[in-house]
């Protein structure tokens, strides 16, 4: 994939309607009264929205927010599955979990964020009327936020006719920009479909992720290391055969060492194991092996007597873990082996924290590693959702090049695969 995509500073924006796809799917209070908790998205929007403004575009916003189902059959069907008793399933259920859905909130915090008004349009039609008026009437420098676009029943299925409708909102000289990165490995009408109808380039966002994992990826400063954790193997695959052909040395932890540890004849009582993964994970080996890769494994681990916070923990050799107990994080020797890895690194990609960092008394491990990048000299970029959360929750963020705003998309990224809503921007 191509990740050198024009950006909105190499067209002229001046004068015309931009439709811009945002990742506005931000978490609301479960109380419904429709409070964001966090923000974040938000306000990582700004810069490319106040840049279209500032330079005279009219800007008509648009994002997903949550999964709703806009085809009641479906929405019945999908309920019944998830064990909800059908004669409950009203349509006054189903509009209300449409209703819990709606744009306004965000509209409003926009607004407060911009200090002028967003203009929002009414009703579940996407692209129905009022959203054509408003986007008719909308002047330069002026903003407005189109509905959930999951409304529209082809949203997901990147229904053409929807993309074109969406398309049209912007006029005949209007101009597609996506900075929603969050959502460009999912090929929808507004991520990737609009794109056939629209010259597309990428906002701010878009152009950093690009830049740094893209740049890793394609033209690493080396060495250049690679640590992969997180729970599953079986999740990791991709990365790890993708990162195999681009890494000069690849880390191991997290629950997903267990499984390699075990089919090297090792015992790992109960902890997270992957039967069916285990001669997978020997190939991994004995890839590195031929390709030169150096590939590190944990070489002890801090056990515990049961999946909690408060339990009984100490450490033992990896892969000599007794039965009742279960590998929660890598142990202080594995420590002391990675940190020393990454020290002359030209770039580190990390992603999927080293133990069970939720719980404090397993968190060293991952702690340490944070640490450890935060002091090299090395470009460090952070990938994948729960990996991003534990380098915040741990305080090392602000050291860090570059933590990924998506956590699905980084994932996909890493894995070396064609981003829908990347690969349909304009090549530069
Ligand atoms: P990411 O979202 O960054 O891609 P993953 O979803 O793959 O990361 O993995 C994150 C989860 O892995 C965390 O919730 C963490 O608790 C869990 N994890 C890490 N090590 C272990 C372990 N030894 N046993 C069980 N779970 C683990
Ligand atoms: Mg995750």
């Amino acid at each position: 994939m191509n990740y050198n995509k024009k950006t909105v500073r190499d067209v002229d924006v001046k004068g015309r309607k931009v439709l811009l796809r945002c990742d506005f799917n931000v978490p609301m209070a479960k109380d419904g009264s429709g409070v964001i908790t966090d923000d974040k998205r938000i306000r990582a929007a700004l810069p490319t929205i106040q840049y279209l403004l500032d330079q005279g575009a009219a800007v008509i916003a648009c994002s997903h927010m949550g999964k709703p189902e806009p085809d009641f059959e479906k929405w019945v069907k999908k309920q019944t599955e998830k064990g909800k008793d059908p004669a409950s399933l009203t349509r006054e259920k189903w509009e209300k979990s449409l209703e819990a859905l709606r744009m306004e909130p965000v509209a409003k915090r926009l607004s407060e964020l911009l200090g002028r008004e967003v203009i929002l349009a009414g009703g579940t039609d996407v692209v129905g009327p009022d959203a054509q008026a408003k986007a008719a009437a909308l002047q330069p420098g002026g903003i407005m936020l189109l509905q959930n676009t999951r409304y529209a029943k082809g949203e997901t299925k990147n229904d053409p006719e929807l993309a074109k409708a969406m398309a049209a909102l912007a006029g005949p000289d209007g101009l597609y920009v996506s900075d929603a990165f969050g959502a460009v490995h999912r090929a929808h009408a507004s991520t990737a479909g609009v794109a056939a109808f629209l010259p597309a380039v990428s906002g701010f966002l878009i152009q950093k992720e690009l830049d740094f994992i893209g740049g890793a990826l394609a033209n690493p400063k080396r060495p250049l290391v690679a640590i992969l954790g997180g729970s599953k193997v079986s999740s990791k695959i991709g990365v790890i055969n993708n990162l195999l052909e681009i890494a000069d040395t690849i880390i191991i932890g997290g629950g997903m060492a267990y499984t390699f540890a075990s089919a090297q004849g090792g015992s790992v009582g109960d902890s997270l194991l992957e039967e069916d993964w285990k001669s997978y994970s020997l190939e991994m080996v004995q890839k590195a092996r031929d390709k030169g890769v150096r590939l590190l494994l944990p070489v002890d681990t801090v056990i515990a007597d049961k999946f909690a916070p408060d339990a009984d923990s100490k450490v033992v050799p990896n892969g000599q873990i007794p039965d009742g107990w279960q590998g929660l994080d890598i142990g202080p020797e594995t420590v002391k082996l990675y940190c020393d890895a990454v020290k002359d690194a030209g770039t580190v990609i990390w992603n999927g924290p080293m133990g069970v960092f939720e719980f404090e008394k397993f968190a060293a491990g991952t702690k340490a590693v944070a640490e450890a990048l935060s002091k090299t000299e090395a470009i460090t970029i952070i990938g994948g959702g729960d990996s991003a959360a534990a380098v915040q929750q741990l305080g090392y963020a602000g050291q860090m090049t570059h933590i990924s705003t998506g956590g699905g998309a980084s994932l996909e990224f890493m894995e070396g695969k064609e981003l829908p809503g990347v690969a349909c921007l304009l090549d530069k």
